[in-house]
Formats: C-alpha cells, structure tokens, sequence
C-alpha cells in the first residue's frame, strides 16, 4: 500500500532523513522509532507532502505521491495526525470535526461525524464546547476522530502518547488496535517503544536520518541493542 524507496529529506544544515527504505501493507500497524531527532517527524511529513523530500520516491496504492499536494494525498485516504495534535482550539469540538470533512466533496461527511460521536461519547458531550476546554486524551481522540471524518484509508500517528496520562495511553493503544480492525492502516511513530511494538506488527528504528534496524515487531522487542544503541539508552514503557 505504502512503498518508499530512498527518501531524502535535508534542511538548510541537516540531512534529517536519509535514503529511508519502508514498505506498509495493506492492514499493517508498522511502527516507526527513534530518539529524539532521529528524523521521524521528518519523514512524516514528507509522506504528508508537507516537506518536499530531496530525494527518493513514495508510492501510496499504487500511485507515485511524490509531486501531489498534502491535499491530493488526503483525498486519496491519506491522513497524518500530527504531534502536538494541532486541533483548533478556538473552535467547537463540531466544527474542528467538521474540517476534517474539509476536502470531501461527496457530502457523506454528516454520517461519519455520526460514527465519530458514537466512538468517543465524550466528544458527543462536548461537541459545542470550544476545544480548548479538553483534557490532552480528548484533544487526542479530536484529532483522530477529524482524521477518520476524511475517510482514511492509511492513518499516521506522530507521537499519539505523548503527555497522556498511563490511563489513556492504554486507551488510545486500544483505539488504534480498534482502528485497524476496521481496515485502516496505520503508521505509528512513537517513543512508547513497548507499546508500540506490542501493537504493530513491524518496525523500523531511525537513528540519524537512517534505518537502522527494520524487522517484525517480536524481533525488535527481544532485539536487547534496541533501546541502548538506538533509542538513547531508555526505553519509554
Ligand atoms: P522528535 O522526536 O524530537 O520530534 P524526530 O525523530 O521526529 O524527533 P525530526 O523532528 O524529524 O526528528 O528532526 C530530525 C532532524 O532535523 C533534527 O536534527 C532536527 O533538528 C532537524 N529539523 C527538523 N525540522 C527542521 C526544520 N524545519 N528546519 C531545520 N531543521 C529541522
């Protein structure tokens, strides 16, 4: 589904992603980890069309993204949910779901804000408050359930855990595992190594830039140079 072949990625002064190689199936959680800056947000965003990459190709379904718009990639199932989440928080719950239907045209978005609602009663709850009034989960759940109103055929997730509280964040590994028994893909970057490697079913480490180990989710899980040599020599259970 997901086919990338040397993907460059450099800023003024960095080479922040570096002849990555990384291939996702259709159904697959593929989980991609790293220390900090090792270059996955980096690569993220090249797969969003937000970076323009300096080299290399991505193939999604079938096609070549590499001179698509981030807007294209959305209208053909692709959707990032960015670290930090990036919800608007001036905006009602309602509305900032409503964006997410931004770039349908099928008029169809009423039905899946409906299953958006149903999901996460929370939001349901919460649907005309501005949401900057939600906690750091719900403000998660926003931001995956604005990705789901676009019909995601591939979801990546930046960092979803990060600043959750250890309840939520058993939560949310729940919900991604529910995601792809739906059907959706996922690309999971994450510094949960533990609990990401418990829900995917391959890995890729980063280190620099480079891919420096990239095996099934088991294998990296017993790999014991995992965390020491790549991941700065802590692991985030
Ligand atoms: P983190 O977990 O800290 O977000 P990361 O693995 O996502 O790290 P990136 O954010 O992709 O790593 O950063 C990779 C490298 O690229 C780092 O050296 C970073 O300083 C650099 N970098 C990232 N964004 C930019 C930018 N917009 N301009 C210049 N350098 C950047």
């Amino acid at each position: 589904m997901l086919e990338v072949r040397g993907l460059d990625v450099r800023y003024s002064r960095t080479h922040a992603v570096k002849s990555v190689d990384l291939d996702l199936e259709e159904g697959e959680i593929v989980t991609v980890l790293g220390a900090n800056g090792a270059g996955k947000t980096s690569l993220l965003r090249a797969l969003q069309g937000a970076v323009k990459p300096s080299g290399g190709s991505v193939r999604f379904g079938g096609e070549t993204l590499t001179h698509l718009s981030p807007a294209e990639r959305v209208r053909r199932g692709m959707m990032l949910v960015p670290e930090g989440r990036q919800i608007f928080v001036s905006m009602t719950v309602h509305e900032n779901l409503l964006m997410g239907a931004y770039l349908r045209n099928d008029g169809g978005a009423g039905k899946d804000i409906a299953k958006v609602y149903e999901r996460f009663p929370n939001l349901a709850e919460r649907r005309d408050m501005k949401a900057s009034v939600l906690s750091g989960g719900e403000q998660q759940m926003l931001a995956i359930g604005r990705a789901l109103v676009g019909q995601p055929k591939l979801i990546m997730l930046d960092e979803p855990s990060l600043g959750l509280s250890p309840l939520f964040v058993n939560n949310l590994f729940e919900l991604i595992r529910e995601l792809n028994q739906d059907g959706i893909s996922i690309l999971l970057v994450e510094q949960n190594t533990a609990m990401a490697l418990e829900t995917a079913r391959r890995g890729y480490v980063l280190e620099l830039g480079r891919v420096v180990l990239a095996d099934t989710a088991e294998a990296l899980a017993s790999n014991p140079a995992l965390t020491e040599a790549y991941l700065g020599g802590h692991a985030a259970a």
